[in-house]
C-alpha cells in the first residue's frame, strides 16, 4: 500500500508515461473523458483483436477471468460486494435503471438538489407528468453545497427517493454525500448517488456513504473506455425494485409462461454488450486503486486549486466554484471573450476545456445570472507546469 498522502515524483512521471495522449496535449477535460491509460487501451485493443481472430463469443469465453475481474475490481473501488455491481453501458443508464425500477405512487415526493445532473431531472419530471410524483428541490447551503438541514426538513411520510449529484457536470462543488446518507438512515429513505464525476477523483465507500444505489462512468475520472458504466445496488433493497427492463440477462425464462430474476445486481444488466469495454473499465478500476485513490484524489484537489488561485489573480477572470469542498473540476469566465471562444482559442494551442452551458443545468447557472462557464477538469497527470502555460494563456489576448 503507498504510504504518502500525495503522489511521489516516480509515480506521476509514471502517470503521465502510461498516458500516450499527455504527450502532444494539455488535457484538462477530464470531467468529459479522461485520458485513457495505455494498460486500459491495450486491454480493450487485445480483446477486440480476439474478437477479430477467433470469434467474438469464443473470445468472451478465452477472456472470462477478465470479464469477471470487472465486478471484483469495481466493487473493491467503492467499498460493495461483487454481486450488488451490474454492468451498463453508461451512467445515464445505470441511474435510470434504479430510478425506473422504483414503483412509484402518485403524491410520492423525490428529494434531489441543484447539482443534479440534467439526464436524471429529465427523468424526474417525466416520472412527475406521467405518475404524479413531486419533486422536492432542495437549496444550496451558504457554501453552495447542498443544505442538509433543508434537506431534512424536506422530508414527509410520502418522500420515496433522495436522489443526490455528488460532484454537478457544471463545477467544483463536492456534495456532503455522507451527510445526506445519514439522514436517508435514519429516515430510512432510499438513497440514490449519483457518483458519475466522483469515481476516480474523490474515494468512494458504498457503506460510508450510506447509499442504496450507486451509479458510475467509465469514460470520466476513472479514465476507462467510452460507452461503459455500471450501477451498485445493495442486496438489502433488491426487493424493492422490479427493474424497469428485463431480458435473457437480467432474469431466467423457467418455462413457457414463467421467468425468475437473477438472485443479484445482474438483474440490472442486459445481455448484449461491448466486451471489451467493460474488460477495460475493470482495467481502469484497478489501475486508479494502483495508485491510491485518496491519494490520487488529492493530487487532483491540489491541482485544481492551484489552477482556481492562479485564475483569479487574472485580471477580467472570475471562477464560479461553489462548495465547501471542492474537487477538480474548475469553472471560469474571462472578460470579453465567451466560453465558447475560451475553449476554441485554448484548443489551438493544444490545451483541452470544455463549456457547460445552462441547458445542462437549468436549476444552477440561471439562477446565478450564468449562461455558460468554461470548465476545465484536472486529473492527477496533470503537472503545475500544465497549469501555468493554461493560465499564460488564459490572460493572454
Ligand atoms: C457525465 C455525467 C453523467 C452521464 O454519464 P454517462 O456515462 O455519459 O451516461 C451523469 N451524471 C453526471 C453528474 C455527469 O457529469
Amino acid at each position: 500500500m503507498p504510504s504518502s498522502l500525495s503522489l511521489t515524483q516516480d509515480e506521476i512521471s509514471r502517470l503521465r508515461a502510461d498516458t500516450p495522449g499527455t504527450r502532444t496535449r494539455i488535457h484538462f477535460n477530464n470531467a468529459g473523458t479522461g485520458l485513457i491509460s495505455t494498460p486500459v487501451l491495450n486491454a480493450v485493443k487485445a480483446h477486440l483483436d480476439l474478437e477479430a481472430e477467433i470469434g467474438g463469443y469464443e473470445a468472451l469465453d478465452a477472456a472470462s477471468e477478465a470479464y469477471a475481474e470487472f465486478y471484483d475490481n469495481v466493487a473493491r473501488l467503492i467499498g460493495a460486494r461483487r454481486d450488488e455491481i451490474a454492468y451498463v453501458e453508461n451512467a445515464t443508464r445505470a441511474w435510470d435503471m434504479a430510478f425506473y425500477s422504483i414503483d412509484f405512487q402518485p403524491g410520492d415526493r423525490v428529494i434531489t438538489g441543484r447539482a443534479e445532473y440534467v439526464s436524471n431531472y429529465v427523468a424526474l419530471l417525466q416520472m412527475k407528468a406521467k405518475k404524479g410524483i413531486e419533486i422536492d428541490l432542495i437549496e444550496d447551503d451558504a457554501h453552495g453545497q447542498i443544505d442538509v438541514k433543508a434537506l431534512e426538513a424536506a422530508i414527509t411520510p410520502k418522500t420515496r427517493l433522495i436522489a443526490l449529484t455528488h460532484i454537478p457536470t457544471f463545477g467544483g462543488l463536492i456534495n456532503p454525500a455522507e451527510e445526506v446518507g445519514a439522514i436517508a438512515k435514519r429516515h430510512g429513505i432510499l438513497y440514490l448517488l449519483d457518483a458519475c464525476q466522483s469515481v476516480g477523483h474523490v474515494p468512494l465507500d458504498v457503506d460510508a456513504i450510506g447509499c442504496h444505489m450507486l451509479s458510475g462512468t467509465g469514460r470520466k475520472y476513472l479514465r476507462g473506455p467510452r460507452g461503459t458504466g455500471f450501477l451498485y445496488v445493495k442486496t438489502s433493497i433488491l426487493d424493492q425494485l422490479e427493474p424497469a427492463f428485463i431480458d435473457l440477462e437480467a432474469a431466467r425464462w423457467t418455462g413457457p409462461d414463467t421467468y425468475v430474476l437473477k438472485p443479484d445486481a445482474i438483474r440490472f444488466e442486459n445481455w448484449e454488450r461491448y466486451v471489451a469495454g467493460q474488460i477495460g473499465l475493470g482495467v481502469a478500476a484497478d489501475y486508479a486503486m494502483h495508485f491510491g485513490m485518496d491519494r490520487i484524489s488529492n493530487r487532483i484537489c491540489a491541482l485544481a486549486a492551484l489552477l482556481r488561485t492562479e485564475l483569479s489573480k487574472l485580471r477580467g477572470v472570475t471562477v464560479h466554484d461553489k462548495g465547501l469542498k471542492k474537487g477538480g473540476i474548475v469553472t471560469f469566465l474571462k472578460e470579453g471573450e465567451t466560453p465558447a471562444e475560451t475553449k476554441a482559442r485554448l484548443r489551438d494551442l493544444n490545451i483541452n476545456v470544455s463549456v457547460s452551458g445552462a441547458t445542462s443545468a437549468q436549476i444552477d447557472l440561471p439562477m446565478r445570472n450564468l449562461d455558460a462557464l468554461v470548465r476545465a477538469s484536472v486529473h492527477a497527470f496533470n503537472t503545475e507546469d500544465e497549469i501555468e502555460t493554461m493560465v499564460r494563456n488564459v490572460s493572454a489576448n
